[in-house]
């Protein structure tokens, strides 16, 4: 059976992972979704946007010498933390398990604690504490090197703060979630995946739903046009040309700058929640034009229904996930069960073995949602370069520069290992889309774009 499992893990990863790949690679080294006809070189704007010439592409997104200097070694630290996060939360959740403790923990609530429901609530508020506790050296030194590097700017109680309402938000609802799933796995010990895929569902949407709500636990966010009336009004053109029809006040300004260096903007939320918040990073310090660049982006975002899109294809990819999940909890729990103490699957240290088992799937699963991600991202891209064509005076020279400020801002390294944007990449390098924006212009010579006539 297990044999079968892996088979099929390694197909659907090829299968959701190739394709894109491969176009991947060419949106890379040529502006693949540039279906308007071959540019001249005289199109594109003098340094730093370059023409490709021989299949040779000069870079569109440049630092300075010390920024790039920066870039390089900060980005050499995110991606050391972004692997060892990944390995450790997989090694934390196994030494829970192998040490006993995940046992020793359930023994304790039951001897506490009369009500079974109340003994999970206990139990699984430990293990989000625990796993939440591991976590925090790799969070502090991660905070310590963006703050080094200029791009995080919050004080250090502030941050704890943050983590302590990130803490209250886990075990709120993670409880509540992990409650009724080991419930689903003890009242159908044969579909329970089929259960927990079905209810992953609603609350995937209810996770919508309420973003912008739990952003706002976060970040404080005022009606952008108290503070930016003129680009309100230019947003609103956009909003114009894109059918967004997001009203004014559906606008909002995230005063992330008491944080954060880096600019940002994002459509959020669905039907009467749904709303763009723009980061007064990104509207204070980013010339007009770029911002309605980003917020382009993101009308293309809701006007392409990449949310839907993406929560469609996440409700396939979770019935995946649950089902390979069971498969190998079930196989780990065969080999290691007795070894570790643990009596049966549907206990609270047996459901934990389904957690590590899905928490492995998800791992192996990160680089096809996220080419996933990365062509939504470059669709947009394009659909944000077209939709200020006739808002702005030069699109591409825009899109370039927004791309060159949003890199700057976040310190993007110019030239990022190739496994890293394959496999935790959820947009193409800053240095492909400003390649990539650089070279696109659908309307020279008559042409028209992929998303706008005019
Ligand atoms: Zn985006």
């Amino acid at each position: 059976m297990m044999k079968r499992v892996l088979i099929a893990t390694g197909c659907l990863f090829f299968a959701l992972g190739a394709p894109v790949l491969k176009a991947q690679a060419k949106d890379a080294s040529a502006p693949a979704s540039a279906t308007a006809p071959a540019q001249p070189a005289a199109t594109t704007q003098s340094t730093p946007v370059t023409a490709v010439t021989n299949g040779e592409s000069k870079q569109s997104y440049q630092l300075s010498p010390e920024k790039l200097r920066h870039a390089i070694a900060i980005t050499r630290v995110r991606n050391i933390l972004t692997i060892v996060g990944t390995l450790w939360g997989l090694l934390v959740v196994w030494v829970i398990l192998a040490s006993r403790l995940a046992v020793r923990i359930e023994k304790w609530v039951v001897a506490r604690f009369h009500a079974r429901w109340i003994q999970g609530i206990f139990y699984f508020a430990i293990f989000i504490v625990i796993t939440t506790l591991a976590d925090l050296p790799l969070g502090l030194y991660g905070e310590h090197v963006e703050r080094h590097f200029g791009i995080s700017v919050q004080s250090w109680g502030g941050w704890f703060v943050d983590q302590g309402k990130a803490l209250g938000l886990g075990v709120l609802f993670g409880v509540l979630i992990l409650l009724f799933f080991n419930w689903l796995v003890k009242v159908s010990p044969r579909r329970y995946w089929v259960w927990s895929w079905l209810i992953t569902i609603p609350i995937l949407a209810f996770g919508i739903i309420v973003s912008p709500y739990i952003a706002n636990i976060f970040v404080k966010s005022e009606p952008l046009e108290m503070h930016h009336a003129a680009l309100v009004s230019r947003l609103e053109t956009l909003v114009a040309r894109t059918g967004t029809n997001i009203p004014r006040d559906k606008m909002f300004l995230a005063l992330q700058s008491e944080k954060s260096n880096g600019v940002n903007a994002y459509v959020a939320g669905m039907g009467r929640t749904k709303r763009m918040v723009i980061w007064d990073t990104t509207a204070d310090r980013l010339p007009e034009d770029e911002t309605l660049f980003i917020v382009g982006h993101e009308s293309g975002h809701y006007v392409l229904n990449h949310i839907p899109k993406e929560f469609a294809l996440d409700v396939v990819i979770f019935c995946f996930l649950f089902w390979v999940s069971a498969k190998l909890g079930e196989w780990i729990f065969k080999k290691n069960g007795a070894k570790w103490g643990i009596e049966s699957l549907d206990s609270r240290a047996g459901f934990t073995v389904l957690l590590l088992a899905l928490t492995i799937v998800a791992t192996f699963l990160t680089p096809a949602m996220n080419a996933v991600s990365r062509h939504f991202e470059h669709q947009a891209d394009v659909y944000g370069q077209e939709a200020i064509h006739t808002l702005v005076a030069d699109p591409q020279k825009t899109a370039v520069a927004s791309f060159n400020h949003l890199g700057e801002l976040w310190l993007e390294d110019p030239n990022p290992s190739p496994f890293m944007e394959f496999w935790f990449g959820s947009h193409p390098s800053t240095s492909d889309r400003a390649n990539f924006a650089a070279h696109y212009d659908p309307w020279a010579n008559g042409g028209k774009g992929e998303f706008f006539d005019k």
